[in-house]
């Protein structure tokens, strides 16, 4: 009874795979909530989802599609009446403008689409991508649906940084977590969408777990982010004033959301630059690194002890929970810094 039935297309997601593959659909909820950092499949996975609720031929499991009904075909033209996406930076509750495909809607709008059953399917999706509540009367378009939701209707939010969302909407969702993409993953992607595979296999290595990250990394966009993020951890430990400005947290061009996705990056990037610290540390010059290219900058780091490195990892892991509540970005880089120093100056 459980798993996939037809086609079901994605890297990764094991553990969103075995929850929604053990699910009846019966036990669907009406909210989800896809999370995880940029570029590990969320929005690919919530598609797919959404494209096997609309499939109108008859399946034991939640997951899956035939891909050749009138449901599936609609769906893959961008026209099927009962799914709703705006898989853009949306910024709900700004009046004015009306159709959800672009990328601001009205919390009119939301309710609207919020309060429809499904046309022709049983099930309605609207899936929003990377989404930020702009007002008060967005949220409780949002929240109104969730105390009376119609039969059938999913709603699905994909987002990096789910600290940023109301704690009141994030309580009544399905928390779903997506975790970084083995590098083997985001190398066959790469290579599947033509990039030279000598290129891929460098870009996957160093891109922890993102296709998004690789891509940027490709494009020469992302070196800026992460070698700033190495050099700030290296003088984080040192004690130095580390200087964040990289991460633009007082750029007001900026919304909350991708200042956090910022800020979620630097603490991966750090966790990294920890886990090789310790692996030099303790096991010696000779180990392999996770990030190889920075392999010169930790190498002269100052020593620190065995047990004051394993406190400083699991500091970290605090700090990414922290992270993910609603404490300001600025607030959790402070906390992260402190972990990091030397612990006489703390
Ligand atoms: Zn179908």
């Amino acid at each position: 009874m459980h798993g996939v039935t037809g086609s079901f297309d994605v890297v990764g997601a094991k553990a969103p795979l075995a929850f929604f593959g053990n699910l009846d659909r019966a036990r669907l909820a009406h909210g989800y909530l896809f999370t995880g950092p940029a570029g590990v499949g969320k929005k690919t996975f919530a598609r797919r989802f959404a494209q096997s609720l609309i499939c109108e031929t008859a399946k034991p499991t939640v997951l899956g599609y035939c891909g050749v009904c009138p449901g599936c075909t609609l769906f893959v033209a961008g026209t099927h009446p009962d799914f709703v996406t705006s898989e853009g930076v949306v910024k709900i509750g700004k009046e004015g403008g009306s159709a959800l495909h672009d990328e601001e809607l009205s919390a009119r709008d939301l309710v609207r689409e919020l309060s429809l059953h499904g046309y022709r399917s049983a099930y309605r999706v609207v899936m929003l991508g990377d989404v930020s509540f702009a007002t008060h009367e967005a949220a409780n378009a949002l929240l109104k649906f969730f105390e009376e939701p119609p039969k059938g209707v999913v709603v699905i939010l994909t987002t990096n940084g789910p600290g940023a969302l109301l704690a009141t909407i994030r309580s009544r969702m399905l928390e779903i977590a997506f975790g970084p993409l083995p590098s083997t993953d985001v190398e066959r992607v790469l290579v599947a969408s033509g990039v030279d595979p000598e290129k891929a296999h460098f870009a996957a290595e160093v891109a922890l777990g993102s296709i998004t990250r690789a891509r940027a990394i490709l494009d020469g966009d992302d070196a800026g982010v992460r070698d700033a993020s190495f050099a700030w951890f290296a003088r984080a430990v040192r004690g130095e004033h580390a200087d964040a400005s990289f991460l633009r947290l007082d750029d007001r061009s900026l919304t909350g959301a991708e200042k956090r996705a910022l800020v979620g990056e630097l603490i991966e990037l750090v966790r990294v630059a920890a886990r090789d610290w310790v692996a030099l540390a303790v096991a010696g010059a000779d180990i392999p690194l996770l990030a190889t290219d920075q392999r010169e900058r930790i190498a002269a780091l100052p020593s620190r002890d065995a047990r004051a490195l394993v406190a400083m990892l699991a500091a970290i892991g605090d700090t990414e929970r922290l992270a993910n509540t609603n404490v300001s970005a600025g607030l959790v880089v402070d906390h992260l810094r402190m972990q990091l120093a030397p612990p006489a100056a703390r």
